[in-house]
């Protein structure tokens, strides 16, 4: 290391060590302000170990192969109200009490289905094979195999989806909710449905959600949030960065704008040798009080969309993940500050530094303005305007 000006000695780490731990050493952030070294446990935000982060770094070797990671991905990704997403995940794993699991647990008996007294009655049969579950299926006009010995109810819901695609599968969420719901009516309270009227809810439900979802911008990433102006006599700096694990460069864009929402700077720049995504949120805070302080101000509000790194910059306690050193960088820096505030905002408040960014990307030197900055992120602030000026 050379301590006078906390970085690493590149030649002297490339000379010593084969060209992957060179790259993992000099990955590492330094800090301008002295620290100890600490082990730290990367599977975790929080830097020490955990049962859960250790399952989940084993989880791609088990997961990669298994139609079962696939689907699960694809059913949350579905726009229907998310008992629907929950029931069908409850389908995959077989959390459901169909004849057959009531058998096994001893609770009853008699294995048969309720409804047609030929087959047992387990998931895949009540929801496809059952001659019931085969009637609504037809009358949606969905074209779907039965499910045999060879195809597990995952991979034939697998292809299903598949094959309708993203506009379609809500429909299906809903049909193996409502089969299922048609089901436990018939069984508890004696309610025999016909399929063409389940048919029928299942069409209104899906427009219903297709309204809503429309109108109100619904979905599970939760409600739009717009950008808001700082109050005088504070300035906003807005911090996004954006991640490239292979070549393990970071793209940084911050935002620095008055009450009125118009620029007093900007910078769009790339930092090197980045260890993690995470390690890049953290690295465009300490960018965006590096631009603030060049430009001389002295009262702000440091916005970013990462929930982990603007958590840790606010706690009292010091931090040990792997992002420990920017975020101790970024707790002595906003002490050059009369006034400095970390605040988390939804990733749609913070567009503009998110566009700054992205920017980056699109061209070859890193770039920063004062007052004046390019006609596409000029539209991004435009927008974040519009909405201080409505009602
Ligand atoms: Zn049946």
């Amino acid at each position: 290391m050379d301590n006078s000006r906390s970085s690493w000695n590149t030649s002297l780490v490339n000379e010593v060590f084969n060209p992957t731990e060179a790259e993992e050493i000099l990955s590492i952030p330094l800090s301008s302000f002295s620290t100890q070294d600490h082990l730290i446990w990367t599977g975790e935000h929080s830097g020490v170990y955990s049962v859960r982060s250790g399952y989940k770094l084993l989880l791609p070797a088990i997961t990669t192969t298994n139609p079962e990671y696939e689907l699960f991905k694809l059913i949350w990704q579905v726009n229907c109200p998310p008992k629907m997403n929950v029931q069908c995940w409850k389908f995959i794993r077989n959390f459901v009490p169909t004849k057959c699991n009531l058998c096994v647990r001893r609770v009853i008996t008699d294995p048969t289905c309720a409804r047609c007294l030929q087959e047992p009655e387990d998931v895949a049969h009540v929801l496809r094979n059952c001659p019931f579950a085969d009637q609504v299926w037809s009358n949606m006009g969905i074209q779907c195999p039965k499910i045999t010995q060879n195809v597990s109810f995952t991979v034939w819901l697998l292809d299903l989806l598949k094959q309708v695609g993203s506009n379609k599968s809500t429909d299906i969420l809903v049909a193996l909710w409502a089969i299922w719901t048609a089901r436990n009516k018939f069984i508890f309270e004696g309610a025999s449905t016909r399929p063409i009227d389940i048919v029928t809810s299942i069409k209104g439900y899906a427009v219903d959600i297709s309204l809503v979802s429309n109108r109100s911008g619904f979905n599970h990433s939760s409600a739009c949030v717009r950008w808001t102006a700082p109050v005088s006599p504070c300035v906003k700096v807005n911090v996004d960065a954006g991640f490239n694990k292979i070549t393990k460069l970071a793209t940084v864009g911050v935002a620095i704008r008055n009450t009125e929402g118009y620029f007093l700077g900007a910078s769009s720049t790339i930092a090197y040798r980045v260890s993690s995504s995470f390690a890049a949120e953290a690295q465009a805070v300490v960018q965006g009080l590096h631009l603030a302080l060049d430009l001389g101000f002295d009262q702000i509000v440091v916005e970013g969309d990462s929930r982990s790194i603007i958590s840790k910059l606010v706690a009292a306690s010091p931090d040990s993940s792997e992002a420990a050193t920017l975020v101790m960088e970024a707790k002595g820096l906003s002490l050059n500050f009369r006034r400095c505030d970390f605040v988390f905002v939804h990733r749609s408040g913070n567009s503009v530094a998110h566009a700054l960014s992205k920017y980056r990307q699109s061209v070859d030197f890193d770039h920063f303005w004062v007052d004046e900055v390019p006609h596409r992120i000029e539209l991004a602030a435009a927008a974040d305007r519009r909405w201080l000026d409505s009602p």
